[in-house]
């Protein structure tokens, strides 16, 4: 059965409760009275692309946007800065040297999620993972036939290799093996000096970094973006969490939203997204949900490597508005951009297991 909805019926939804009124809202559907504390807006980002990401966003929620337009603006915001090497334009490129991005977009009104994995060439591809979400009954599009349907969406091919991200590249080739021949002439090896050479371009092995941006709207709706160009210099053709629904985006209308970074092969093994979705609707505050489930990924690897500790970083909100991010042990204390009725802050979270 299919369910139309109507544009006027959208449009009415999306003006939610009127231009520039900011809430403090009491929920009676709760079950009980609980200070909700909406519109609200968040991402792992901290730096000034992920502020101004906030700022965009928050002008959306703050003029009865929907949150899953004031998502997609504030992640279009951080994919297109080229500083950052971490996600969209400008992000590491796979061992080729080519950007292979991944992104995923859930709408919690709608029980919606949409994604693109491996797509080349296009700056913004959580608006293409939205138009997979509305506009087709996938829920995925992978490598060359997501970038055909970007195609026919008007999105415009762009080189996304920066010349910074060619660089940390080249130099991350140059260092990989001494038994090839990219480098110096081998009777100038010993002579050359590579760190001046590469001087500003630091030798990086594997380079994590992936944004999340979740939001909850005027009328309680709460949506999410993971967006990344994934491990650096990964193997081409390589997915990791950010696209997989319940992996590095998950989001349920009634309880919250949940996004990871870091290293995505532990987050796809231990749906670690969803996980930490469905403790907070056992009642675990967001800022215990995402230590749960750092707690987890290292409990299943107790018996195999009990010294192995991934670098996942987990952000998650509520319904209430409340909102907290953890980290895997040895990495410092995360921290994570908030947006709400207080205005622009950063949030220190936690660091699990316990150090
Ligand atoms: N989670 C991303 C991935 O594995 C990378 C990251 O967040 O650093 O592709």
């Amino acid at each position: 059965m299919t369910t139309k909805i109507s544009r006027r019926s959208f449009f009415n939804r999306s003006l939610g409760l009127g231009a520039g009124a900011l809430l403090i809202k009491t929920f009676p559907t709760f079950g009980f009275s609980k200070k909700v504390t909406i519109p609200m807006i968040v991402t792992s980002h901290t730096n000034q692309t992920g502020h101004n990401a906030m700022e965009t966003g928050w002008e959306i929620l703050l003029n009865g946007g929907s949150a899953i337009d004031a998502v997609e603006k504030a992640a279009n915001i951080i994919e297109i800065d080229p500083e950052d090497a971490s996600v969209g334009y400008g992000g590491i490129p796979n061992e080729h040297g080519v950007v292979q991005l991944d992104a995923s977009i859930m709408d919690g009104k709608t029980y919606n999620a949409g994604s693109v994995a491996c797509l080349e060439n296009i700056k913004i591809p959580s608006s293409v993972a939205r138009i997979v979400m509305e506009r087709t009954d996938h829920v995925m599009l992978v490598g060359q036939g997501a970038l055909d349907f970007a195609k026919k969406w008007g999105f415009r091919e762009e080189n996304l290799l920066t010349e910074k991200a060619r660089k940390i590249w080249l130099r991350w080739k140059e260092g990989l093996s001494d038994r090839d021949d990219w480098g110096p002439p081998e009777h100038l090896k010993d002579k050359e000096d590579l760190e001046s050479y590469w001087e500003g371009f630091p030798e990086t092995e594997h380079h994590y970094g992936t944004t999340n941006v979740l939001a909850i709207d005027q009328n309680g709706d709460v949506a999410g973006i993971t967006t990344t160009s994934g491990l650096g210099f990964k193997i081409p053709g390589r997915v990791g969490d950010s696209p997989i629904i319940g992996a590095g985006l998950y989001v349920d209308n009634e309880v919250g939203a949940a996004g990871a970074t870091g290293r995505g092969e532990d987050v796809i093994k231990s749906c670690a997204t969803f996980y930490i979705v469905m403790r907070m609707k056992e009642g675990r505050t967001p800022q215990e949900a995402c230590e749960d489930a750092l707690i987890m990924i290292v409990d299943k690897y107790k018996k195999v490597n009990p010294d192995f500790f991934p670098s996942e970083k987990f952000v998650a909100i509520n319904k209430y508005g409340e909102f907290g991010c953890a980290r895997m042990k040895g990495r410092g204390k995360p921290r994570m951009s908030v947006m709400n009725d207080k205005g622009y802050s950063k949030h220190e979270g936690t660091i699990a297991p316990q150090e």
